[in-house]
Order: C-alpha cells, then structure tokens, then sequence
C-alpha cells in the first residue's frame, strides 16, 4: 500500500478522527521519561507526536500500536497534547484503511467475535452467565439495588471466571440484592475503541444502554476498570447517565454500613497494584486500600511506584488482544518488584492485570513465591 499519504491530508484525518492539536507540543520529550515502553525497549511519543505535527505519520507502523493508554505521559506533559486522543486517531486511520501489522493482526479476530457474540473471545454469547450457575444469582429486575456488569474476561475467560464467583460470593454474604443481565450484556468496547474501531464501540455501546434502559437499570457495579471508565466517562456521549460504581468502593460502602464483616485473620503480607484505568485515569486510589486495611493480619506493603506513578501492567490500549514479546513486557519488571518486596500476594482489581501477572508468574517461575488475586478473592476467603 503507498504509504506516502500527502501531508495535509494526515494532519486533516488527525483532526476528523477525534485528534487533539499536536501542534502545542513543544517536544520537551518529558513523555519519553515516564513512558514504561523505554523500561524494555526504545519507544518514542515524543517522535510520534513530531511526525503527526508534519503529517509524516506511517500508519503501518507498529510503533503506533504500542501505547497502552496508561496515561502517565499526560500527567506530565506541560502543553496538554493529549497522546491517547492522537494515538487512537492514527489508530482510526489504519483501521479504516484496514492496515494491522503482524503483531496487531489479532484484533481482526477479536472483532469478528465481537460483533458475532458481543464477546472478544466469539464464545456463544448464550454461555455468558454459566460462571454463575449454582451461586443464586438472580436475573435483574427493575427495582433491585443494583445491577452486576462482570465483563468479558470474568464471563469466559477460565482464571477470571473465579473472580466473577468471587465477587458473587461476596456480594451474596453482604446480603445486596442484585442481578445480572447474562447474555443480554456486551462487551463495554473500552478497547476495541482504543484500537481505533470506532464503529464497534458504538455498537457495542448502544447495545447495552438499550438492554438497560429496557431493564430499568440505574445503578451498575463494575468489576473492570475499562468497564467503569467508558461507562462513566463515555457513554454519556450518548447522553445516558447511569450510576457507575466500582466493585473496589463498593465493597468498601459494605464495609462501612457494617454489612460486610471480615472477622477471620489473613496473616499475609500483599502489595497492591493500582490498575491505570482505576487510578491516574479515574482517581480511584483509596477504596481498595481501605479495603484491605479492614482485614485483620493484612499486611499492606506498596511499590515504589504506586498510586498516580503506577507502573502499567501493558495491557491497555487494546494491548490485551496483542502478542507482546517476552523482552518488551514491563509486567515482569513489575512482578520483579513486588517479589522484590517480599509480598506473598499481589492484590489488583482489574481483570487484564490479573491475566497478565498471572502469565508472568508462570513465565518468570514464581509460581511458589507470589500468589496474584483481585480483591474479591481475598476477601471470599474471609466470608
Ligand atoms: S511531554 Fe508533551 S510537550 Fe513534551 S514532548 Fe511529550 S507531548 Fe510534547
Ligand atoms: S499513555 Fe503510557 S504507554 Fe502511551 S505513550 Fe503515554 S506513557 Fe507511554
């Protein structure tokens, strides 16, 4: 494919695709500093955002696949440029020109699957709540405290599957009366958006707003912090407005009402990982410490880096669906941490980070040194 796109017309996509003015960029190179890609590999935002500024973007380029959205180079850029909004225009151009290069090819799949089954894996979009089979969980009804929006990986993926009976567990101990949609529900699209299909998330996203307003829904707990983020700050696009609570402050609500008590001790020492999409990009830093500071015998532990200066696990920005090679995963350096530490559980409350400190333990042989468990499954155990 000719790739020597006139230089008008990548600035004029840029900006129709939902691009922010890269012309402010001052090419400090402050993103590059933070950026966890130059941990394991040279990676450049900085150019990226140069080449954009003169039209010059190759949009065959995997470099433009690598940003995982973690947000961290916005924390510190001091003229604003908003590298996620230009990485995912440049992404919308390749999509629409149907240019993946190999390492992205997977995405084609994952979208195949989604728009067959509402799912990124295409599993029968009927077996979406056999997680739940034996738990009493209820089908929603208009009227209950709140409807349970799992998401993909807790609905079909076999390790996050736990997580979802985990949190049901919970959930049921708390005595909350809640339900969920089963296979009337969809993939959030968070991701798939970040590819640069913006045709998917609208489909995806107009979806679940019909089944929920056709089911009176007006508060939605979410266990995934991409789940959470579109639904609270996305779909209002679509001027709908429902409650969006994180499982991580909810929990933390039972535990203040004195609905949920965590009587049994858990003697171990756990470090906890601050999910991007929870934290820098939705402020959600303290629910799921308080959490943990309830337990009797936890001991908290925290990375060097936590909190807004999180160290990205790799799997946003559609990087989940991608094949990553095993030099360049910055979840090593940070399982390397946590080992470093001393923890004997790394708590998180994402589902992609789970995957993927769960794929690293195995691969860096720490599978006797350090268990990885979201939030609902340490507190199951004390229920
Ligand atoms: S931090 Fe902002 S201004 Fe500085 S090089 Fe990066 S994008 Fe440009
Ligand atoms: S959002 Fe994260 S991965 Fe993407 S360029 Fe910025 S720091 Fe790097």
């Amino acid at each position: 494919m000719d790739t020597e796109t006139p230089i008008k017309e990548v600035i004029e996509e840029i900006k129709e695709y939902g691009g922010y003015p890269v012309k402010y960029c001052y090419q400090c190179g402050k993103c590059d500093t933070v950026c966890p890609w130059n941990r394991v590999r040279v990676f450049s935002m900085r150019k990226l955002i140069r080449e954009a500024t003169f039209g010059l973007t190759e949009i065959e380029n995997e470099e433009i696949w690598r940003c995982t959205t973690c947000g961290r180079c916005q924390e510190v850029c001091p003229r604003e440029v908003k590298q996620i909004q230009n990485m995912m225009a440049v992404r919308r151009m390749a999509t629409g020109y149907g240019v993946f290069p190999e390492h992205i090819k997977p995405v084609r799949a994952v979208t195949a699957g989604l728009g067959a089954e509402g799912n990124p894996f295409g599993e029968p979009r009927a077996n979406r709540a056999d997680w739940s089979k034996g738990l009493n969980v209820k089908t929603y009804e208009e009227g209950m405290e709140a409807l349970y929006f799992p998401g993909c990986y807790l609905c079909y993926d076999p390790r996050l599957k736990k997580v979802a009976v985990a949190t049901a567990k919970v959930l049921n101990a708390a005595g909350v009366e809640y339900g969920i949609l089963g296979e009337e529900e969809n993939c959030c699209g968070e991701s798939i958006r970040k590819t640069g299909n913006e045709e998917m998330f609208k489909e995806l996203a107009k979806a679940n707003i019909k089944s929920w307003i056709d089911h009176g829904v007006k508060k939605i707990i979410v266990s995934s912090p991409h789940c959470y983020h579109t639904f609270k700050n996305e779909y209002p696009e679509f001027n709908v407005n429902f409650e969006i609570v994180h499982i991580s402050e909810y929990i933390n609500q039972l535990i203040k009402e004195g609905r949920l008590q965590l009587k049994k001790e858990y003697a171990k020492k756990v470090i906890y990982h601050d999910p991007c999409y929870l934290g820098r990009h939705n402020n959600i830093y303290d629910a799921p410490r308080d959490v943990l500071k309830n337990i009797p015998g936890l001991q908290l532990v925290e990375f060097e880096e936590n909190r807004v200066n999180s160290l990205c696990c790799g799997m946003g920005g559609g990087r989940i669906w991608v094949d990553t090679l095993m030099a360049d995963r910055f979840v090593n350096l940070r399982l390397e941490q946590a080992v470093a530490l001393g923890a004997q559980e790394l708590v998180t409350t994402c589902p992609y980070c789970v995957t993927n400190f769960e794929d690293a333990r195995v691969n860096m042989n720490y599978d006797n040194t350090i268990e990885i468990k979201d939030l609902t499954e340490v507190l199951q155990e004390l229920i």
